[in-house]
């Protein structure tokens, strides 16, 4: 389940190259759909804001999958509207993920933290592993790290506080090659580090053939749901 409370972003960091945000937007504009007239501009959207207290059963859901909440163009005051509907929605876990870690720190005092929000920073090499230091400090309740596209090897990385992480390789037509020790080594630092790791796929070309097997095994792990616990 995804949901889209804004739309349109830029892109800030080697992870951004192939931005599924972005080509879905152009395709969705071409169609007609309004939300995205405006193509890939950032854009904020009051009328999706209700929609979360239309779903009748508890949804794990991705917000924002077409934008960055962080954006700097992104008002403080919307980002608090969003927030408050995941707050009055403590049957749902939202997943939020961001690359503008500074702007997430930077706000994170002013914003209220349920137990329903899990935020996420994305981490596709080494040159931004200072976006986990960001996560690390601010008061969200479950954090996590979504190492994706993962184009580069990520030793030692420093753990403390993240719940979970996520590792999958670039698809599309001229992904990225992803190291099998890479995965390898960063499912170790997890195991050793007891925290749950999701291994996504492999990527490439046809992903689908790649799979997502890894040590002859998946990995599925996620951090415990805690619904209904908002405070
Ligand atoms: S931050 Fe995310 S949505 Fe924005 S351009 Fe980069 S990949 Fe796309």
């Amino acid at each position: 389940m995804t949901w889209n409370p804004t739309t349109g972003c830029d892109k800030i960091s080697a992870g951004c190259k192939y931005c599924y945000a972005e080509i879905m937007s152009k395709r969705l504009q071409a169609m007609g759909v309004d939300k995205y007239k405006d193509n890939f501009e950032v854009r904020t959207h009051e009328s999706a804001l209700n929609i979360p207290y239309t779903w009748k059963h508890s949804k794990i859901v991705f917000v924002n999958s077409m934008s960055d909440l962080f954006h700097k163009d992104i008002p403080l005051e919307f980002i608090k509207k969003v927030f408050a509907v995941m707050n009055d929605n403590p049957q749902h876990v939202f997943q939020v993920l961001t690359k503008r870690a500074d702007r997430l720190f930077e706000l994170h005092k002013q914003l209220k933290w349920t137990h329903n929000i899990w935020m996420g920073v994305s981490v596709e090499n080494d040159k931004v592993r200072h976006r986990i230091e960001y996560l690390q400090k601010t008061k969200a309740r479950v954090k996590f790290l979504s190492l994706e596209p993962l184009i580069g090897p990520l030793h030692k990385l420093d753990l403390t506080e993240i719940d979970w992480v996520i590792v999958g390789g670039e698809s599309g037509h001229k992904p990225r090659p992803m190291k099998s020790e890479w995965v390898l080594d960063i499912q170790e630092q997890c195991e050793k580090s007891d925290v749950a790791f999701f291994f996504k796929q492999w990527g490439g070309k046809n992903k689908k053939a790649a799979g997502r097997i890894l040590n002859g095994r998946t990995y599925d792990e996620m951090p415990e749901i805690e619904l209904q616990h908002s405070v």
